[in-house]
């Protein structure tokens, strides 16, 4: 609340010193604040947190993804989400071999339509440290995906805030995503797939797409009609959503939203990274100082709106086909 509060009073100042208006109308406060549950700084804060040296890279099974997770938990608490099914924390917990795991698990019930279920997700976890390695060892992973993560936290405040989605939002935070997407597989076992009307994944959104500013892509455009549903809302603003450019390295199966495509839930992955000429892509250089923390405030803006016909229970894309 202090922060749109000192966007407020700071987009005031700058107005009464750029020109003379004498009067904002009253629509507009209203507006301001609506929209500032989208903001840059909060964006900015989950990616630096998520990706900074003291998570040690997020990979499963060490200290570093254990201060991600309680980072994750403790925003899902203070923005309000409630516990996912009989959980009694945010933590979904799971064995694999010798690991202890866990997805991070917020709801958002929905008001008419709270027995049908859309997932939004992307994955916390990833490659950790390679001590034998010279110089930097930490692998952030800030592009993949606390880019992601840090637009799930930012949707999460915007819908809870907005309180008026019909059907029920699931957010996750995936692990093992880098060690075979073991998170979104075993949350595929927990949930009965035919109320899962879709699974909308981010990842690596914080640079620009090859199709320029204010763009994003689509893995899997032609499975369903998710991506028209999201090209027909964003009809009107300057955002355009493409089809994947990057078929030939099969990113539809790369992942989490493969868990939840196999059970037949229309579930895509949106992306803006320029993965064939990537060189930050699995390496220590992944970096918060990297990104564009604008280019992933816009496109979380535009999965805010692309898919607001779903979650309000207007539109329910298909099936995925085998
Ligand atoms: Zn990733």
């Amino acid at each position: 609340m202090k922060t749109k509060l000192f966007i407020l009073s700071f987009l005031l100042v700058v107005t009464a010193y750029g020109q003379e208006i004498p009067d904002l109308p009253p629509t507009i406060e209203h507006y301001t604040v609506k929209e500032s549950t989208i903001d840059s700084l909060t964006v900015r804060k989950h990616l630096y947190t998520l990706s900074d040296d003291a998570m040690e890279g997020r990979k499963i099974g060490t200290p570093g993804i254990e201060k991600a997770a309680k980072y994750i938990a403790s925003e899902f608490e203070r923005i309000g989400l409630e516990k996912f099914k009989d959980l009694s924390s945010f933590r979904q917990s799971f064995k694999e071999g010798e690991l202890d795991l866990f997805n991070v698990i917020g709801v958002l019930e929905g008001r008419s339509k709270n027995d049908e279920f859309v997932v939004i997700s992307a994955h916390y976890d990833h490659l950790g440290v390679k001590n034998e390695m010279v110089g930097d060892k930490i692998f952030n992973g800030a592009d993949d995906d606390a880019s992601g993560v840090a637009a799930v936290l930012a949707l999460a405040e915007y819908f809870k805030a907005k309180g008026d989605n019909e059907r029920t939002i699931v957010f996750v935070a995936f692990t093992g995503e880098e060690a075979g997407m073991l998170g979104s597989t075993y949350f595929g076992t927990q949930i009965d797939a035919d109320k899962y009307i879709t699974g909308i994944n981010i990842e690596m959104i914080g640079k620009e797409s090859r199709f320029g500013p204010k763009t994003a892509w689509l893995t899997g455009f032609d499975r369903s009609d998710f991506g028209k549903i999201i090209q027909k809302n964003l009809v009107g603003t300057a955002y355009k959503l493409y089809p994947d450019p990057y078929i030939e390295f099969d990113l539809f199966y790369r992942s989490d939203n493969a868990s939840m495509a196999k059970l037949g839930i229309p579930a895509h992955t949106f992306s803006t990274g320029p993965i064939d000429r990537d060189k930050h892509y699995h390496k220590v250089s992944d970096e918060a100082e990297t990104l564009n923390v604008t280019t992933i405030t816009e496109t979380v803006k535009a999965i805010a709106k692309g898919t607001e016909s779903i979650i309000n229970g207007i539109d329910t894309p298909q099936r995925i086909k085998e």
